[in-house]
């Protein structure tokens, strides 16, 4: 048996055991058909089953019907920065953005690429230690979209529940939280996800469009970056990641099979619990970055009172086969990813050596 660690790294991110044991059984013969599913055709039967299977979970889960399409894009979340704005941002009007952490200050950037765009709120001033309050938002007078980020990676924050806007469509980048709690999807014009986090390896982007937006779609964008053209196409429109969508099914299964979104967000809510109790009880040795009602059940930040001290807990976690909780470089300090696919367990231990390392540093 090889020696496996608890891995809190942000992304790529640790992926289910028996999800990873499965692709290793397949991995020679997908199928009976002696081929990986590297090696097969996008075309094939056996890959359009692949995809189908994912995008039949992916609504399943999300509990939507046919008001929207599945789609499995590559460029990461990154792309889709860009690629909203072209879609759905026509000249003469606005788009509105929350900004909450640097992804959403990132997706913002773009888009004042390819348009007219309003800062609805921010919580910048702050550094980003929250989630703004409803009462701060100010849209502009007839936005084409409005763009938040459900949780922000690097600051540790999440939304506890969605803003409303009416007719206005809500676009959300759910990079790192999709499939991690149940949520009313059907609210959403569009969202999208790197895989990387939540879903699987890295290479594939899930998006998630309502078919209304794909009529507002420009004919004169490039092929590759038309939502419309990529839908009609099932994804297949150029040769797709389909290791990536495979692995992405896994996951999906693997959801499934552990009790659906309700199940993820228990269990979510009780391995975030253990870290933040460490960090509560600890007396001010570790300081948490986010405000306690933002606080996020996908990455736990907090930092200690230098940064010698900061490396010397994250070496010691190492050591102990904790890894990856080194904080983003904006922000410093520990940064604990906990997204579905890490185990109560894991979290148990880590917030266990975090009792152990402020009794011997304190
Ligand atoms: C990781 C992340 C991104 C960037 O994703 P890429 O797939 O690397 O482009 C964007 N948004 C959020 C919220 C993220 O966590």
């Amino acid at each position: 048996m090889p020696q496996r660690v608890y891995n809190f790294n942000p992304g790529p991110a640790t992926l289910p055991l028996e999800v990873l044991e499965e692709a290793q059984k397949e991995l020679l013969d997908y199928a009976g058909t002696g081929m990986s599913v590297m090696e097969i055709s996008h075309r094939s039967k056996e890959f359009d089953a692949i995809i189908t299977e994912a995008q039949t979970l992916v609504k399943e889960l999300l509990g939507l019907g046919d008001s929207h399409k599945v789609l499995f894009l590559q460029g990461g979340a990154s792309t889709q920065f860009f690629m909203v704005p072209m879609n759905f941002l026509p000249a003469g009007a606005t788009a509105d953005y929350i900004i909450t952490g640097s992804f959403a200050q990132k997706a913002y950037k773009e888009a004042v690429k390819i348009g007219d765009v309003h800062i609805a709120a921010s919580s910048k001033e702050t550094n980003y230690d929250r989630i703004v309050d409803p009462d701060e938002i100010k849209l502009s007078d007839s936005p084409a979209y409005v763009h938040i980020t459900s949780n922000n990676t690097i600051y540790g924050t999440q939304w506890k529940a969605f803003p409303d806007f009416g007719d206005v469509p809500l676009v959300a980048d759910m990079s790192s939280d999709i499939m991690s709690y149940p949520f009313d999807a059907d609210k959403f014009a569009l969202i999208y996800a790197g895989a990387q986090k939540n879903l699987g390896p890295a290479g594939v982007t899930l998006v998630i469009v309502r078919n209304d937006m794909l009529e507002k779609v420009p004919e004169s964008l490039p092929s590759m970056l038309r939502y419309d053209i990529l839908a009609e196409k099932n994804s297949l429109y150029n040769t797709p990641p389909t290791f990536s969508i495979y692995m992405t099914s896994l996951v999906l299964k693997w959801i499934k099979k552990n009790g659906g979104l309700a199940a993820m967000q228990k269990r979510n809510e009780e391995k975030a619990a253990l870290l933040y109790e460490a960090v509560d009880r600890s007396e001010g040795f570790y300081k948490g970055h986010a405000q306690k009602e933002s606080r996020s059940l996908m990455n736990v930040t907090f930092r200690l009172s230098s940064e010698e001290l900061e490396k010397k807990f994250i070496q010691e976690a190492a050591a102990k086969g904790l890894v990856g909780v080194k904080g983003h470089r904006s922000v410093g300090g520990i940064r604990a990813s906990i997204y579905n696919a890490m185990s109560k367990e894991g979290c148990a231990a880590l917030a266990q050596f975090m009792d152990d390392f402020r009794k011997a540093n304190g």
